[in-house]
């Protein structure tokens, strides 16, 4: 392998990078258990994310076989400074998961599978979530939270949040988790929950890895549903929509498990799933044909596993390498999403940037926000009240439409802006270019805290660094 690459390399042999990937590959490649890739080949497919709008080579991918060895190789970082990242399966848009130094790929041999009590699971998090589902459907149980993308790693999304149509329960898959274990910077392991490492704990998840490779966590599970009742509404436009939600949030006898919202081909609908009975179906049809208006139609059927949905619709490859993927989602609460709904509706569903490039809308919500936990870095906060909205906003076009992307751009800006002026916030696994005062309004003392925790942990920023941590960028 190495010395293919030597030949591909031809007249670059020379250069710094090249030295740098060499004594890599002669480190690294003595430990057992490790394997060095430098082929550009293979690099290349590491260089870019399912967003595909930025391009990083990095120096190496290294895979490793078993946990131990992820201490070694942040050691071996440190000394030499060679920055280093984490890859789960690059699902992200932005920088998330990209290296100009090291891509890291964990593929254990023995996945940490453990159940601890009947509904205690220890799993590791270098797997995905359709093998942690597979593993508790076997005890009929499930994770409360399942992303729409199942075959994502659990350190990949808990490193920014995870929704999903649970969330209207739930909140985010992160703050299901009670306790993980974390590799920090330092090389050092730490087991973190509320009582222990408590500070680790509040920042080193849905923080893009940027305090440390998550190894494993343990959560509660729950019992798997296999009745329930699911409702597809449509509306005549999205205020309709957004007051039928509002109006039954208030129901207190609705049995709301999940709830999920599109805007698709220039339609409004809704999905919803509850408990099956005809008390649910009485005050929902009730509510659709006396109280609301713009119900263009609605039907509803009872679903057996309405969750393993997730794992046939989406589960075929999305990933164009032709295609960029410029996604962002953003959180505003009850109290400001008609302010919200109004500045999309007006200046970008209506725009001909949107239309012609068939820009789609997906609403997410979460009832309650102040009675969950929530992570400093969500797009949900506990400040935010009633139920809150998280509305993505998902461009896919050719990579050859250099002009459209940089009005696609621009509109994610303005919409990031309108979403901060809204009180809201955006989600990490997102596109954004925020400025530094807007994370100081954001987030405020958490934002310094964090960077000077990053600080002490890792002072050369070695491991997962990323932008949206970084006080120089700003
Ligand atoms: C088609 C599609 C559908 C999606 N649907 C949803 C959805 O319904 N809900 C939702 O919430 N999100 C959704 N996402 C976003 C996706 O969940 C996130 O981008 C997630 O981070 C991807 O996980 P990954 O394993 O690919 O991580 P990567 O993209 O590889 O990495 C993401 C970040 O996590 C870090 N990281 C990875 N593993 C670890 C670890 N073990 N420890 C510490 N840090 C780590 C990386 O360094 C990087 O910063 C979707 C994305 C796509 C492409």
């Amino acid at each position: 392998m190495f010395s293919n690459y030597r030949i591909k390399l031809g007249a670059g042999i020379m250069n710094a990078n090249w030295h740098k990937k060499k004594k890599i590959y002669n480190d690294l490649s003595q430990l057992c258990g490790v394997s060095v890739i430098l082929t550009e080949e293979y690099l290349s497919t590491f260089c870019t994310n399912f967003g595909g709008m930025y391009s990083i080579s990095p120096l190496a991918v290294v895979c490793v076989k078993n946990t131990n060895l992820i201490i070694d190789i942040i050691h071996y970082c440190n000394i030499n400074e060679i920055p280093v990242n984490i890859r789960g399966v690059g699902h992200s848009f932005g920088t998330q998961s990209l290296s100009k130094g090291i891509v890291l790929v964990v593929s254990v041999e023995n996945p940490v599978f453990e159940q601890i009590d009947e509904y205690k699971f220890k799993v590791s998090a270098f797997e995905t979530w359709l093998s942690v589902e597979y593993f508790l459907r076997k005890n009929g149980l499930s994770f409360p939270i399942l992303t729409r993308h199942p075959d994502t790693t659990v350190g990949g999304t808990l490193s920014v949040g995870g929704y999903g149509e649970d969330s209207y329960l739930y909140g985010s898959q992160a703050s299901c988790i009670q306790s993980y274990t974390l590799i920090t910077p330092d090389g050092k392991r730490h087991r973190c929950s509320e009582d222990s490492n408590s500070e680790l704990y509040n920042f080193g998840l849905v923080s893009l890895g940027i305090l440390g490779i998550i190894e494993d966590v343990t959560f509660e599970a729950i019992p798997l549903r296999v009745e329930n009742i699911l409702y597809v509404i449509e509306f005549e436009g999205v205020f309709h929509l957004l007051n039928f939600l509002i109006l039954i949030s208030e129901y207190s006898n609705l049995d709301i498990e999940a709830v999920t919202c599109q805007l698709y081909r220039g339609r409004y609908y809704v999905n919803m799933v509850l408990s099956n009975n005809s008390v649910q179906t009485n005050i929902i049809n009730k509510v659709l044909e006396c109280q609301v208006t713009g119900c263009i139609g609605y039907k509803y059927h009872s679903v057996s596993d309405y969750r393993g949905r997730t794992f046939g619709a989406y589960r075929h490859d999305l990933w164009n390498r032709e295609h960029v993927n410029l996604w962002g989602d953003y959180c505003v609460d009850q109290n400001n999403i008609m302010a919200f709904a109004n500045f999309l509706l007006n200046k970008i569903i209506n725009n001909d940037i949107f239309i012609r490039n068939k820009g789609r809308l997906l609403i997410i919500l979460k009832k309650s926000p102040s009675l969950s936990k929530f992570f400093p870095f969500e797009p949900i906060s506990k400040k935010m009240s009633g139920i809150v909205f998280g509305v993505g906003v998902y461009f896919t076009f050719p990579r050859s439409e250099r002009e459209e992307y940089e009005r696609l751009k621009l509109l994610h800006s303005q919409i990031l802006e309108e979403c901060i002026l809204n009180e809201g916030r955006p989600y990490l696994a997102g596109w954004h270019e925020m400025k530094y005062e807007d994370k100081i309004k954001i987030y405020g003392d958490d934002y310094i805290k964090i960077l000077a925790l990053k600080k002490r942990l890792d002072p050369k920023g070695i491991v997962n660094n990323y932008d949206f941590f970084s006080i120089e960028m700003n």
